[in-house]
């Protein structure tokens, strides 16, 4: 497993001694203002993040999506923190399997199975995806991991393949759910590799906000497409919010109405004559 413990700025007095802190040190500190207690046995530098302090303070362990996005996996837009408490209350999020010791944040198997319980199927195939496309851990990891959970969730990781973001999950999903066939991140020659293509020539493009906005990847994209129309293909690109907040006007009719009218399939190339 490539992972480690987020580093979020809170540690605890086994943490402390481990880098050499003395006793004195640590109540100087204290008393300087430079750490702040959490709770017996836990503290905050300042540069720690305020939603941490405050689940840590309550006796909370940041877990699941929360836990997932400081490992650096995707993770769909949330408006709450998720956390556990040892006296599990009603918004808690709550772990498949054996219930896991207290501590700051929880380990990555401890989190997707907090998020297994708590996302809706298509999000949680969009973090499975996103945690082996970042190499966090391997299928054989997280088979072993969601072994615990039921077997509705367990059968999720037969719906996981190559992705490099979360909406390009939630695209493949939805469209095999209608029984579209697409491939996934294929690589075309001259191009380089597209996110999805349907047919013969019908490629999809899904640009998330970060790896999309900066001037050099507008130009590069931009490119791409023209390479892509030269060859014949026809390219249909959609945004985060298309996919996330407006799929039944901005994608779905689109997508099924090119397949409809078979503008996926390569036509035999009509007789033309362009002068030279
Ligand atoms: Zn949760």
């Amino acid at each position: 497993m490539n992972q480690h413990t987020p580093s979020i700025g809170i540690i605890t007095t086994k943490d402390l001694r481990q880098r050499g802190w003395s006793n004195q040190q640590r109540r100087a500190a204290i008393g300087s203002g430079r750490l702040l207690v959490l709770r017996r046995g836990i503290y905050a530098f300042p540069t720690a993040p305020q939603f941490a302090t405050s689940i840590v303070r309550a006796g909370g362990v940041i877990t699941c999506v929360t836990a997932l996005k400081l490992y650096g996996v995707w993770t769909p837009e949330t408006r709450k923190w998720h956390r556990r408490r040892r006296e599990c209350r009603r918004d808690d999020c709550r772990p498949y399997g054996p219930k896991p010791p207290t501590r700051i944040v929880d380990p990555l198997p401890v989190a997707v199975l907090a998020a297994a319980r708590c996302l809706p199927e298509e999000e949680f195939v969009a973090v499975l995806d996103s945690v082996l496309h970042r190499r966090l851990m391997t299928l054989d990891q997280l088979s072993r991991t969601l072994a615990v959970a039921p077997q509705r969730v367990r059968r999720l990781l037969a719906r996981v393949d190559r992705a490099e973001s979360g909406s390009e999950t939630l695209t493949r999903l939805r469209l095999r759910s209608r029984n579209i066939l697409l491939e996934p991140q294929v690589e075309i020659e001259g191009v380089g590799r597209v996110d999805f293509l349907i047919g013969d020539r019908l490629v999809i493009e899904i640009d998330s906000i970060e790896h999309h906005t900066s001037l050099e990847n507008y130009f590069k994209d931009r490119r791409r497409d023209r390479m892509l129309i030269a060859r014949g293909y026809i390219v249909l690109r959609f945004t985060y919010h298309d996919v996330v907040h407006d799929w039944d006007r901005a994608v779905a009719p689109i997508v099924v109405g090119l397949i409809r009218q078979r503008r996926h399939l390569r036509r035999s190339p009509a007789a033309c004559h362009v002068a030279a």
